[in-house]
């Protein structure tokens, strides 16, 4: 790699540096591809022994030096490759990716895989446990509020494990109040916090999905009156229940705070000429039309997929004389919002006259300062351009949270 590509790549146009990024994807793709299929004849040889090596995975991870997941997943589209060898192509094209076809690759048979792979084709990881899903549906779990320990021994104990008490229930006992005590610790050198288990979301069937999570002492106690009061609704208290019911409350509540909505909407009462204020009825009818996504739209008409943090956006700016109308007014999320902000306005010059970003803002801007720095010399222009999310407070919409 030549050192100075840095440096070279930093004088191209923007349309010449995408164009290179999506050239190099594709080169990437093709050579994955390429070597998925040589380590399916590598497998077929068995000539990993031959090098040294118990399997071809110690022979991924200890002579080409990839990582426990990625051998993990090569190893699987190589087996799968071998069986179905249309995989390559689309491994190369881009229609799948490598963990589509470990996720997939157990459910394909001569019968469905060109169809399952056309269905998989550019689908999201989730999307694709879905599809999964759908292909063998799981029995539903039962709903379970367990007690983790509060603290675990650092050394392990192969005759008592200290989270014995979160392990699934064997007998699939459905008791949704039952929270089991773990058992005792046996006393240990150093005690340390438990880690945060991540949160679960699985596809188990169509329209079923399994989700598990850590909860405060807080939040259980909620739960636990929330079944008191329920109990005439919810006779057994089931979580899965009473969580739908406070997640259905709970959206109508932001629906209101963020996005004016209302079952009885009100007529305009209008708006003072040159106000900048959105009308509730306005809000809610972007909201509508723009189906709660940002609607930018990039030159190629890719639109942006982002749901969260959205931001009501003049489409003829505010300070050109745009109103707040249900045609000037569109969903953007508070990147594009701010992008937009910085097309308009360009890149301020002077940071005495923005508002001030949040401190891991300021060390993002240096740490880019302070990379141009060492790659400039050969540089035009300005070296100093703020992170765009630090233009998020200054020349752009206000947020939907007002
Ligand atoms: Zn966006």
């Amino acid at each position: 790699m030549d050192p100075n590509v840095l440096s070279s790549v930093a004088r191209l146009s923007n349309e010449a540096l995408v164009a290179r990024v999506k050239h190099l994807a594709a080169g990437e793709r093709e050579a994955t591809a390429a070597l998925i299929a040589h380590l399916a004849e590598l497998d077929e040889r068995r000539l990993y022994l031959a090098e040294g090596c118990s399997s071809l995975f110690t022979y991924c991870t200890q002579v080409l030096h990839f990582s426990e997941h990625a051998a993990y997943g090569r190893i699987e589209a190589a087996r799968a490759v071998r069986k179905f060898p249309v995989i390559l192509e689309r491994l190369e094209d881009g229609s799948v990716n490598l963990t589509t076809v470990g996720l997939l690759a157990a459910h394909l048979t001569p019968e469905n895989h060109r169809e399952l792979l056309d269905t998989a084709r550019h689908k999201s990881k989730r999307q694709v446990e879905e599809l999964v899903a759908r292909l063998r549906p799981q029995p539903p779990v039962p709903a379970s509020v367990r007690r983790l320990p509060a603290a675990r021994q650092t050394t392990v104990s192969p005759t008592l494990p200290n989270d014995a008490a979160a392990s699934p229930n064997p007998a699939g006992h459905r008791d949704p109040t039952d929270a089991q005590v773990p058992p005792p610790l046996l006393p240990s050198r150093a005690l340390a916090p438990p880690p945060a288990r991540p949160a679960v979301v699985a596809p188990l069937a169509p329209q079923r999905y399994k989700v598990q999570f850590t909860a405060s002492a807080e939040t259980y106690e909620k739960l636990r009156l929330a079944q008191a009061l329920l109990r005439h609704q919810i006779p057994d208290g089931d979580p899965a229940a009473i969580f739908d019911r406070a997640l259905t409350v709970l959206l109508e509540a932001l629906a209101r705070q963020k996005f004016a909505a209302t079952d009885r909407p009100r007529g305009s009462r209008g708006v003072a000429p040159g106000s900048r204020h959105i009308p509730a009825e306005v809000k809610r009818a972007v909201w509508m039309r723009d189906g709660g996504q940002c609607a930018f739209v990039s030159r190629t008409g890719r639109r942006c997929t982002e749901q969260g943090f959205l931001e009501f956006h003049h489409v003829a700016p505010y300070g050109a004389g745009g109103e707040a109308t249900v045609d000037n007014i569109q969903l953007r999320c508070r990147a594009h919002n701010g992008y937009e902000a910085e097309l308009y306005s360009g890149p301020r010059k002077s940071p005495m006259v923005r508002e001030r970003p949040a401190a891991y803002v300021h060390s993002r801007v240096r740490l880019r300062r302070s990379f141009r720095e060492r790659i400039a010399g050969t540089r035009s222009g300005p070296s100093w351009a703020p992170a765009p999310s630090a233009l998020l407070h200054t020349q752009r919409d206000r947020p939907v949270v007002e």
